[in-house]
């Protein structure tokens, strides 16, 4: 008895107090239901989806989707509002949202929702053999996205740009020998995922220099090494010198097809 009358004084009669002195209130319209992201009739790419609009401030609504369960949210005193983020499956979808207060208002876009796309490495390459300690990783994601980088214990992020591209500086290999870099979305860990392997001998050609011209050994570069000494030089010096700037003995030079040129000095047997 008391639930029915209190909801017929609610929905009837406008509240209006009549204290002394009091302002009158006046019924204000109802705010309809707006939906302002995603936009009707938009593409998005199947990360959780934050659904938002404006309507009548301290409203409860309701949101609807096949293939999901119903969320609701409260409109905020500024007339805006927020959904718990949505995971919706790859296809088209209408998402519905109404006005529980006020029932008969609602809101309704469609969208098309498709696979998130998966993350490419450019460098290193897959299976390739670094010369460096420390490696920097390129690639293309989801634009805007944050990619994470998993490597041993150790985890990075990086925000791909608005082309998609991203770049992590100063990727410590924690170890010698095969290493797995994984690669995910911090938002979707297991969609669009890649792993790649490198294999790093232990060379660190960046902490080494040339012998004459003492810049920096860059990996990667026309760089030779000493079959005699296992000196690295470029070789361009080994060209202008003739030999070895090193030990003088006109010997010979291994190039990086010859396993040995990764071995690291301390791992060979002298
Ligand atoms: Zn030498």
């Amino acid at each position: 008895m008391a639930r029915v009358t209190r909801r017929g004084d609610k929905s009837n009669r406008p509240e209006v107090r009549h204290a002394p002195g009091s302002i009158r209130v006046s019924r204000k319209p109802v705010r309809s239901v707006r939906i302002t992201s995603p936009v009707d009739g938009s593409a998005v790419e199947r990360f959780a989806t934050a659904v938002r609009g404006a309507a009548n401030p301290g409203d409860t609504l309701k949101l609807k989707c096949s293939g999901i369960e119903s969320v609701k949210c409260r409109v905020k005193s500024d007339g805006s509002w927020a959904m718990p983020d949505i995971d919706l499956a790859p296809g088209a979808h209408e998402i519905t949202v109404e006005n529980l207060d006020h029932p008969g208002t609602a809101a309704m876009v469609r969208i098309f929702v498709s696979e998130i796309p998966a993350i490419s490495v450019i460098s290193p390459m897959a299976g390739e053999t670094v010369e460096a300690k420390h490696i920097e990783v390129t690639g293309k994601a989801s634009p805007g996205r944050l990619v994470c980088l998993r490597l041993g214990r150790k985890t990075l992020t990086e925000r791909a740009g608005e082309s998609g591209s991203f770049r992590f500086t100063d990727v410590e290999l924690p170890a010698w020998g095969d290493q797995k870099l994984m690669l995910y979305y911090a938002e979707a860990p297991s969609q669009g995922n890649v792993d790649i392997s490198v294999r790093w001998p232990g060379l660190d050609l960046p902490a080494l220099v040339d012998p004459v011209t003492r810049s920096p050994l860059k990996p990667g570069a026309d760089i030779v090494r000493c079959s005699n000494c296992y000196t690295y030089c470029y070789r361009s010096t080994w060209v202008r010198v003739g030999k070895c700037p090193r030990c003088d003995v006109s010997g010979d030079y291994w190039t990086r097809t010859a396993p040995i040129f990764h071995t690291p000095r301390a791992n060979l047997r002298m």
